[in-house]
Order: structure tokens, then sequence, then C-alpha cells
């Protein structure tokens, strides 16, 4: 039976024939000529459609098999961490860079997770959300890391999924820098690491409890 093909970056659609590729666009942010070859590509292989997704890609809906490979060799563009165990998207809002209401570097700081950490191999699947503000457009409060600006530094919160038992991330630290952020979120996917569960950090920590998390990652 046909299905989703990791090694490809390629996941299998509904009509269990086609495929959908989604090229990795760090942030969201995305220059014109990328579009236009993500169009180009879309409109050679006639794929069905083309979806901008909830992290911040545009997919290419409705590819052969067969064409795949061409596709992703036409595009330049390396594959985004769609499916798989890892760390999957980094969403980014955007912050002082473009926004009048931006109070920190929500760009400057995701596109460093991004660089670092996206598709990284995690024992869990791993969401991660930067915002420059408290408005959270990037949702901070529902991924496994969340990153808020306040007008004093960066709110870090953990624990945070959607899904079927949605979960809010609890707070464990704010007014950090970006340097104390950087180490905390390290601290954080060692800690997911090495603790080896299949389950979401939010999971995780409430087996383990918020204290104990804490200590894990140097807070206490
Ligand atoms: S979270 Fe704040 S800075 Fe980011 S886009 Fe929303 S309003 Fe702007």
């Amino acid at each position: 039976m046909a299905k989703d093909l990791l090694e490809k970056g390629a996941i299998l659609q509904r009509d269990k024939q086609t495929y959908a590729i989604a090229p990795h666009l760090p942030g969201g942010i995305v220059s014109a000529e990328q579009l236009r070859k993500i169009a180009d590509v879309a409109e050679k292989y006639e794929a069905a459609t083309l979806k901008v997704t909830s992290s911040q890609r545009v997919a290419i809906v409705g590819l052969k098999e067969e064409d795949i490979d061409k596709a992703w060799d036409e595009l330049g563009i390396k594959p985004g961490a769609a499916i798989g165990i890892c760390v999957r998207s980094i969403k980014i809002c955007p912050g002082t860079t473009f926004c009048k209401r931006g109070q920190q570097d929500s760009v400057g700081l995701g596109l460093k997770i991004d660089e670092k950490y996206h598709g990284m191999p995690l024992p869990s699947k791993f969401k991660m959300a930067v915002s420059g503000c408290a408005n959270s457009c990037s949702e901070p409060a529902i991924k496994d890391i969340g990153v808020m600006g306040t007008p004093k530094g960066y709110t870090v919160m953990v624990g945070g999924n959607a899904a079927l038992k949605p979960r809010l991330a609890d707070v464990i630290a704010d007014e950090l820098n970006e340097d104390e952020v950087l180490s905390l979120v390290d601290k954080i996917i060692s800690f997911t690491k090495s603790n080896g569960s299949k389950h979401r950090l939010g999971r995780v920590i409430d087996e383990i409890g918020i204290d104990k998390f804490k200590k894990e990652v140097g807070l206490q």
C-alpha cells in the first residue's frame, strides 16, 4: 500500500496516489523569486493545488510519485520538516522587523532557532514558536517551546500543544535576553533527547511535574 515517502519529504494524499511536498521557508519569509519557482514547479508537474499551511509553508499538493525528485531538483529549496519525528516548524511572527506592535526581534531570534534545530531528529514531534509581543500571533502558548516578546525581554513557555488533548504551555522564565533564550532552548532540547519519551513535552511535564522539569533544565 502507498505511504508517505519520508526520505523525499513527500506526504501521501487522500487519493492514495499523489503526494504533497512542502519546501522549507524559514519563518514563512519567502522571496518573490522563490514563490515564482514554487508556482512554476506546481504548474509544470500539474499539481492539484498550492496550499498555504499553518506551518508557514507553501505546500505543492497532488504531485505524481515519479515527479517528486525532479520537483525538488528544480525548486532548489530544501524540504520542510512537515512529517517525521523531529523538530517541525518554528513559527515566527513579523516582530520588530515589520510589525508596528513588535517589542522584540522575533524574526532574528526565530531564524537562529530555525537554523539550529529545524528538522533535528528527536524522540517526539516538537514544535516551537517565537512572537514579538504578547499578542502571540505565532501562538507560542500551544507549542512545545514558545517564546514571547515583552517590553522587558522574552518570556519562555513549555509544553503547549493542540491536537486531541490541547494543553497550554507553562511559563518557566521571563525577562530573558536573546542569548539566555537560546541557552534555555538548548537545555530543553537536550532534556527532550535524553528523556527519550515519544510523547509531546507537555505530557512529559505532567508526568514528572513542572518543578522537576525546571530543575532538569537548570532553572532551580
Ligand atoms: S505577536 Fe505582536 S509583534 Fe508579532 S505580529 Fe502579532 S502583534 Fe505583531
